[in-house]
This record gives C-alpha cells, structure tokens and sequence, in this order.
C-alpha cells in the first residue's frame, strides 16, 4: 500500500505522468469542417438512406396565404429567426431493396447557390457511384428535385437508370402551351424539367394514379404542389415508408396550418386539400413518413394536435 502511494506520488511528480494525463486537457485539433450528412435505416428487408442535397433560404412572404403575426409565433416557438427567411431542407432518399438500388428525387440543380447541388458528392460519400443505379423516382419535376438526374454536360448522370415519373407530371412540364401560359418567373422551370430527362428518352418510364411502379413501391398522387406530385410507400414486411415529397415546406408553420400555401404550388387550392388528406391518412395509419424539406433527416410521424396536426421526428435509429 505505502510503496503504491509512494510509486503514484513519485510518477504524479514526473514529467511523464504529466505529459500522459495533459494530452485530453490540452489537445488543440484542427476544426473538421463540413460534413457529409446522411442516414441510414433498414425498412424490412430494404435499406433506406437519406441524403442532403443541401439547404435554402424561403422568403416568409411566398407563404402567401399566411397570417404574418401567427408566423412569426411558430418560427419563435420553434426557435427560428422570426425576422429572417425560413431555411428549408431539400433531402433525397436512397432505397437498395437488396436487388435494386434506387434514388427518389435527385437534389437541386447548379446555380442556385452554394448551399445546395450536393447530393453528387453526398452518392460518393456513401459509396454509391451513379452506374450501380437501377431507377430514378421523382416525386415532382420541380429544380430542387432534378437536380443531379443529369451531369454538367446534360448527359444522364445515372446511365443505366430508369427515369420514373408521373404521367400526369411529364405532361404537364413537357407541354409547351404550359410553358407560354405560365408566370414569367416559373417558365424557366419547363425547360429545366425537360432538360432534366431529355437525355433518359430511351428509359422513361410513365405511371398512372397509385401504380406499383417497382417491386414493393406504390405511388401515391399527391397533387396540387405539381399537377403530378406524388408520394411514393415503400412497404417490406412490417414495415412501411412514405415519401411524400412536397406536402410540406415548414414543418415549423405548415403542421400548424396545413391551410397555408406556398408560392411554387401550382395549384394551392388543391394542394391543401391534398396536404390535409394525407395528413389525416399519416396520422390515422400512423405511418412513417420522410418528407424532402422537412429538416434531415426528414423522418417522422404525423399526429393531431391543435390547432391542426404535429410531426414527431422518428428516433435516431442505430441499425445494422
Ligand atoms: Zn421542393
């Protein structure tokens, strides 16, 4: 015991003991800079990845159907900066179902600023190279959403994928009367969709209203947002997914108030009845929805609540 104390003391006293001890008190490490956010859950049999394409800033004012005083209480209470512009997510989502691996909506496209277009290096940094894609889903046709569908050059990125969409949807981007009769801001938005799958004609694939549109993946029309919008359940055994897109921009203000549109719904009318419906179907068959601008990873539930509805994010799921 004495000749412990004694050792102990005597080490205490040294300049090894001390040089051993300080490094954790002392260590000085260079900042690690920006990360490489994703997440990972196994659905069934079926892995799910969701990815970051980035972020942007929402002018309040395209919430155009909002009660400003009401806003800025929400954003306060969810501890926003109710004087700024709304940071909003755009998330993509990866699913290898073990045979196919597919990617639902492909992120912004460049030039919309330095916070967003990332999804291409996000892939990398999970492994996944662009030729192992069987399929590209898109939810809509928006540029937050065909963003990496093509390369710099306007070649297909994912060369040996599919490109899925609603029928409805390409119609809708691909007609040109569209395009003339649209707002001036929103014209540019028919080129980039057509842009987008100009270079996937041979694999474009069409689908109808609540189509299985691969094995286990129904869709689901969501629309309003675009006049093909559309969720997609991911279903494998138990368990089940929707990746709903669009419906909502803010979690912060639009569970609050569904009946709150934004600028870019082609049809807000519409879009909120949708947004109520799937609302009420999420929270009644409490499904697990992920949602491309609700903050990443953008999993969670829906629940009634006053004065409307409320999300629960999903519990950070550590599986293998
Ligand atoms: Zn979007």
């Amino acid at each position: 015991m004495h000749n412990t104390r004694r050792e102990f003391l005597r080490l205490a006293g040294s300049a090894a003991f001390i040089a051993a001890a300080a490094p954790h008190a002392l260590a000085r490490a260079p900042f690690a800079g920006a990360i490489q956010p994703s997440y990972r859950l196994k659905l069934g049999d079926l892995e799910v990845t969701a990815l970051a394409d980035g972020y942007l800033d929402v002018e309040q004012k395209l919430y155009t159907t909002a009660d400003k005083a009401e806003m800025s209480k929400l954003l306060s209470n969810a501890f926003r900066d109710a004087s700024a512009p709304i940071r909003t997510a755009v998330n993509a989502f990866v699913v290898n179902t073990g045979e196919k691996l597919i990617l639902i909506d492909c992120g912004t496209i460049q030039g919309f600023g330095p916070t967003l277009a990332k999804l291409p290096e996000r892939l990398e940094a999970q492994g996944f190279s662009p030729e192992q894609f069987d399929a590209v889903l898109l939810t809509h046709m928006h540029p937050d959403h065909v963003g990496a569908a093509t390369n710099s050059d306007g070649a297909a990125r994912f060369a040996k994928a599919e490109l899925i969409i609603a029928e409805t949807e390409w119609k809708f981007w691909s007609d040109d009367g569209n395009a003339s009769r649209a707002p001036k801001d929103i014209q540019p938005f028919f080129k980039i969709a057509t842009d987008a799958a100009k270079p996937y004609h041979k694999s474009l694939r069409l689908f109808g209203k609540d189509e299985e549109v691969m094995q286990g993946i129904t869709s689901v029309a969501l629309p309003g947002h675009t006049p093909g919008h559309t969720g997609f359940i991911i279903a494998s055994g138990k368990e089940s997914l929707l990746v709903w897109g669009d419906i909502v921009h803010s979690a912060a203000l639009q569970f609050a108030h569904p009946e709150w549109a934004i600028a870019f719904d082609v049809d807000q009318t519409q879009a909120i009845a949708t947004r109520k419906a799937i609302f009420d179907r999420a929270a009644a068959e409490k499904l697990l929805v992920a949602g491309m601008h609700i903050d990443f990873p953008g999993f969670g539930h829906v629940v009634q609540a006053s004065p409307a509805y409320g999300f629960t994010p999903a519990f950070w799921r550590l599986d293998q």
